[in-house]
């Protein structure tokens, strides 16, 4: 079976008891997070979130890339969030490689070229953090009353480690 077919029928058990389409568009808590695609990660268990409370914006690492910034820029102007929490991984798998590493697969396994494309793979995981945080403070579309923090998620332990405050 497909996990399409396996995802609708676990829907059906979901929707049955499904009881949340009274909620706002909102994010009822004002902030968005932007964090990584890892598997291991289930950001609303690890920061408490319930349905409606949070925008959670995930990509391979949770970098601050271009679209991230287009979502947080949604996320504030139209939806009304004042705070943003970036949080990224122990073990995450932009560690383990360079732009070149995958610029050569990519060449390998698809015959593309793919030079000259940044995939936002990081060698530090705290600096990693900082620039991220960096990056949104210095947008133009990010207003500075926007509060911006920085943390690392330990996979083994499941704990938050702050970085960076806002
Ligand atoms: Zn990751």
């Amino acid at each position: 079976m497909a996990r399409f077919d396996e995802f609708k029928q676990a829907n059906e058990q979901y929707a049955a008891q499904f009881d949340g389409g009274d909620l706002p568009i909102p994010p009822a808590r004002k902030v968005a997070v932007v964090t990584c695609m890892d598997a291991r990660l289930h950001p609303e268990e690890f920061l408490g979130l319930e349905l409606g409370d949070a925008h959670v914006i995930r990509n391979a690492g949770g970098r601050v890339s271009d679209d991230a910034i287009r979502s947080l820029v949604i996320s504030e102007r139209f939806l009304g969030t004042e705070e943003i929490v970036i949080v990224h991984h122990t073990e995450c798998g932009m560690l383990t490689f360079r732009n070149e590493d995958l610029i050569a697969k990519i060449k390998e396994d698809l015959g593309v070229d793919a030079s000259g494309q940044d995939f936002l793979p990081f060698s530090d995981l705290e600096e990693g953090v900082r620039e991220d945080v960096e990056k949104v403070r210095a947008s133009e579309l990010i207003p500075d009353d926007i509060t911006v923090s920085g943390a690392v998620y330990d996979v083994k332990t499941g704990e938050l480690r702050e970085v960076t405050r806002g």
